[in-house]
């Protein structure tokens, strides 16, 4: 087996699957190690551990922090992370509060303008202590027939200029580099350059962020083109950070597949050099 996967999604966010089915999707894909990083949240963790010891997969224990500045929304990577740093609990903490009542006003100005959907039928897509996002909108939307998939309600009404979007709480990206490091982690960017360049943080906030502590960029990722990609590239020579490729995965909610993009072994053992140790990579 090999491959090395540092990005999925479980039901414990937005993913389709439970995180012991991610695992067991990993190793049915042949890959070796997976980091299970859901929005916000540590919640899949336990039973995504069980399940890779049960498998012989490796497991990256992590998460994707929702974060935004000026309005715009940035994700950061942070693996290895002490979920129990109350710094970084506070945080994501609110994040995952302020999220439900942002869903609800989303819905709320849905409905007004006459798409047929409830609340209800949002939190029935729900899982139970996952992170609410969009994802589950565009479910509620899917299970009564107003679009044939996830992508099409992001096309149609839940992109982020929407009107209907609307903005919840997240921690500035350079607060959370740091929490994430005192957290005994390894910040990584997740997909910096968004679809093409222009759409993530921006070069001078990426510069920020590496002063402030910043590991690396998801270099390989599929909203990267190839320009993006030679950036990321030059960008991560330039201001030392490691490069990662990853998948996204999300189950059956998004098209990308697991292990479609990798990481090299050697940025893997740098990343498990580089973090605390309190939370181990479990092989
Ligand atoms: P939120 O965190 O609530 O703002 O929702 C953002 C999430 O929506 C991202 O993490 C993606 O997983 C998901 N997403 C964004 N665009 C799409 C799309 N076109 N199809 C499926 N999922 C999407
Ligand atoms: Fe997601
Ligand atoms: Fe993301
Ligand atoms: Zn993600």
């Amino acid at each position: 087996m090999s491959g090395i996967d540092l990005h999925t999604h479980s039901t414990a966010s937005d993913g389709t699957e439970s995180p012991a089915a991610v695992v067991t999707s990993a190793r049915r894909a042949g890959l070796e190690v997976i980091a299970l990083t859901d929005h916000d949240t540590a919640h899949g963790w336990d039973e995504a551990a069980a399940a890779a010891a049960r498998h012989g997969v490796g497991l990256v224990r992590g998460m994707e922090i929702s974060c935004s500045r000026y309005g715009r929304s940035i994700h950061l990577l942070g693996y290895l992370v002490d979920p129990d740093h109350p710094g970084l609990a506070t945080e994501i903490g609110y994040a995952r509060e302020a999220r439900v009542s942002r869903l609800r006003r989303m819905v709320e100005k849905m409905a007004a303008d006459g798409i047929p959907l409830t609340y209800e039928e949002v939190v029935a897509q729900v899982p139970p202590g996952a992170t609410e996002g969009r994802p589950h909108i565009a479910d509620a939307l899917v299970a009564n027939g107003a679009v044939a998939n996830r992508d099409e309600a992001f096309v149609r009404w839940l992109g982020n200029d929407s009107p209907y979007y609307v903005r919840h709480y997240a921690p500035d990206p350079v607060d959370a580099v740091r929490l994430v490091v005192e957290a005994g982690g390894v910040a990584v960017h997740a997909h910096p350059f968004g679809r093409g360049r222009g759409a993530g943080a921006g070069d001078p906030l990426i510069e920020e962020m590496a002063a402030a502590g910043l590991g690396g960029l998801e270099v390989y990722h599929r909203d990267h083109d190839e320009t993006a990609r030679q950036h990321g590239l030059e960008m991560a020579e330039r201001l030392d950070l490691l490069v990662t490729g990853s998948s996204d995965y999300h189950g059956a909610g998004k098209e990308n597949r697991l292990g479609e993009n990798t990481t090299a072994p050697e940025v893997l053992a740098e990343i498990e050099a580089r973090a605390s140790g309190v939370v181990p990579v479990l092989r």
